[in-house]
């Protein structure tokens, strides 16, 4: 064992200065054993190269997790915020992640196409996108529900999707928001109906089964008197997230001349932080507004 290493070391002097680093920081564990097969049967998932990577988590069993916790119907907006929260920090924390956009126990993660994060491997960028996702979630919990408290732990399940072009992309991320608007006008008229109209979930489930957006907007007008385009925007058109430079004012302790030492004073320091907005990405005002996003050169 211990010849077998010292031949390896000397191999590694020999060799190029990558290799020696590596050898040096591996040290003993560098000497092959007859298992090292037993690599050959990892799975090559290497994403595409120059392709958008999306990883989207989606809340495990949510339906039952806002029961246990008591969240609003049809939205809750500390759940919601709370999701927002989680994803700030996968942005901050990870690497290379351009956009972001959620709605309901879903949020989906973009990496530029020029990524080579962990040498583009799906598992990594999906496996730590759903671990400090969730582990964000119970951190930040108490922040969002403080009266609340958490009962259990909440899971995320995790998948990759690789989109060959900023068309296919602009889609990807049209299709969830069409989703979210889809689902938030059914549900707003289906918890009114229960709410207002006391009628039971099955009932409002067959009153609105075959009516299409103008009736559920007009059920929702002349019943509740509600303009569903009045409903919070966050609710309406979910939330996306990208990177924009913002002030940020701290206080500093003055230590000269002498004679202001001790005294605070405001400093302004500008920072890239990930922004929650919450508007239309189907359209393309947005992608207009923000090229940056879709045509970076780095
Ligand atoms: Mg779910």
């Amino acid at each position: 064992m211990w010849t077998s290493c010292t031949v390896k070391v000397h191999d590694c002097l020999a060799s190029t200065s990558v290799t020696l680093k590596r050898c040096l920081r591996l040290g003993v564990a560098m000497a092959k054993s007859k298992f090292e097969y037993v690599r050959d049967f990892e799975a090559d998932d290497t994403c595409l190269p120059q392709c958008w990577v999306v990883v989207r988590l989606d809340g495990r069993n949510f339906h039952r997790f806002a029961e246990k916790h008591n969240f609003a119907k049809p939205n809750d907006s500390r759940a919601l915020h709370l999701m927002n929260k989680c994803a700030q920090t996968v942005m901050e924390e990870l690497e290379d992640i351009v956009i972001a956009y959620g709605q309901s126990d879903e949020y989906s993660f973009v990496f530029r196409r020029k990524s080579n994060w962990f040498k583009r491997r799906a598992s990594k960028f999906m496996t730590h996108v759903a671990s400090q996702f969730a582990s964000s979630y119970v951190f930040y919990w108490k922040d969002y529900f403080e009266d609340q408290p958490l009962l259990y732990p909440p899971g995320f399940d995790g998948r990759v999707v690789v989109y060959p072009s900023n068309q296919t992309l602009k889609d990807y991320l049209s299709w969830r928001q069409a989703d979210c608007h889809i689902n938030n006008l059914y549900n707003t008229v289906f918890w009114a109906l229960i709410q207002q109209s006391g009628l039971t979930p099955v009932q409002a489930k067959d009153r609105l089964q075959g009516t299409l957006a103008a009736d559920k907007n007009e059920i929702l007008f002349s019943e509740f008197k509600i303009n569903y385009n009045n409903e919070p925007l966050m609710y309406r058109k979910g939330t996306v997230l990208i990177w924009q430079k913002v002030d940020e004012v701290t206080t500093k302790e003055v230590k000269l001349p002498a004679e202001m030492e001790g005294k605070k004073m405001a400093v302004t320091r500008t920072r890239t932080k990930p922004v929650l907005l919450h508007c239309d990405i189907i359209g393309d005002a947005f992608w207009k507004e923000h090229p940056e996003i879709l045509y970076e050169d780095s």
